[in-house]
C-alpha cells in the first residue's frame, strides 16, 4: 500500500448528547484520528459560524456609527438644534402640519430625491420652525441615509467665497464654491437677511448652479415670501430650485418663537 493512502474505518462513539454514533475515522500515517460525535462537530460549526456573523455584525454597526458621527461633525449643524429631529417639531397649526409632513417624506425619500436632484424651498414668516425642519431632515440624511449634509448661513457661504478674492488666497474661488457642491444635501440659511449685491448674487448662482448640475439637493431657507425671495436670489436660482420635482414650503402660519 502506498504511503500516501488514507485508511478508513467507521468507530462506534457513545455521546452523552446524541447517543451512539457510527463515525467514519482516518488513519493518518500510523495513528487513527479521535472519534468525535459528528453531531456535536456539526452543532459547534453551525454556533462558530453564528459567533462569527454576530462579530461582523457588530464590527460594522461601530464603523457606520463612526461614520455618522464624522459626518455629524462636519454636518456645521447649528448648536441650537444638533439634536432636534423631525420628531420634536410641534405643529400646531393644519399648515404647520402640512408642512412637516412634506419635510418628513423629503427625508424619507431623499435616496430618490437625489437621484432626481430635487431641492426645497422654506420660505415665510420669521420663527415658524424652518431652520428647526432643514436640521432635522440634514440629520435624518446623515444618519438614516448615512449621506452627508452641510448646513450654512448665506452670509458664511458669501465670506467663504469672497475670501478668496484677497490677493494672498491660497484657495481659488472654485475650490470655495466646490466646498457648497460636494455634500449630498447642503442646507443654505437665511437668504435675503443681508442686501444682495451683484457679486452675492452671483455667488449664489454658482453653489446652486453647480448642485444642479451635479442632481445634488439644495434646501434655501428665506424669511422673505416668494415674490421677495425670487427678486432677492434671482431668478435663475429659484428656478433651478424648482425643477426635477423641486418643492417650495410656505411658512405662512404665526411665529411660535417665545411660547416654545
Ligand atoms: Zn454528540
Amino acid at each position: 500500500m502506498s504511503p500516501f493512502e488514507i485508511e478508513e474505518r467507521t468507530d462506534q462513539v457513545n455521546c452523552p448528547v446524541h447517543g451512539l454514533r457510527e463515525v467514519k475515522n482516518l488513519k493518518l500515517f500510523a495513528d487513527w484520528g479521535n472519534s468525535v460525535c459528528d453531531l456535536c462537530t456539526e452543532e459547534r460549526k453551525i454556533k462558530d459560524d453564528q459567533t462569527m456573523e454576530l462579530s461582523r455584525a457588530s464590527e460594522e454597526k461601530v464603523r457606520r456609527d463612526r461614520a455618522i458621527r464624522n459626518k455629524l461633525d462636519r454636518s456645521a449643524i447649528p448648536p441650537r438644534f444638533d439634536g432636534r429631529t423631525l420628531d420634536d417639531f410641534a405643529a400646531d397649526t393644519p399648515s404647520a402640519a402640512a408642512g412637516l409632513l412634506t419635510c418628513r417624506q423629503y427625508a424619507a425619500e431623499f435616496l430618490d430625491r437625489l437621484r432626481r436632484g430635487s431641492s426645497l424651498i422654506l420660505c415665510g414668516n420669521a420663527g415658524t420652525g424652518k431652520t428647526h425642519l432643514a436640521c432635522g431632515i440634514a440629520q435624518d440624511v446623515i444618519s438614516k441615509h448615512e449621506k452627508s449634509a452641510i448646513y450654512s448661513t448665506v452670509g458664511r457661504a458669501f465670506r467663504k467665497v469672497k475670501d478668496t478674492y484677497r490677493r494672498d488666497s491660497r484657495v481659488s474661488e472654485e475650490d470655495a464654491i466646490s466646498f457648497f457642491a460636494v455634500p449630498d444635501l447642503l442646507v443654505i440659511d437665511e437668504i435675503g437677511v443681508q442686501y444682495g449685491s451683484e457679486t452675492e448674487k452671483n455667488i449664489l448662482f454658482e453653489i446652486v448652479n453647480e448642485r444642479y448640475e451635479a442632481l445634488k439637493p439644495t434646501i434655501l431657507i428665506s424669511n422673505l415670501a416668494i415674490a421677495p425671495l425670487t427678486e432677492y436670489a434671482g431668478e435663475r436660482v429659484i428656478d433651478r430650485m424648482k425643477e426635477n420635482g423641486g418643492k417650495l414650503i410656505v411658512f405662512d402660519w404665526k411665529s411660535h418663537r417665545g411660547t416654545a
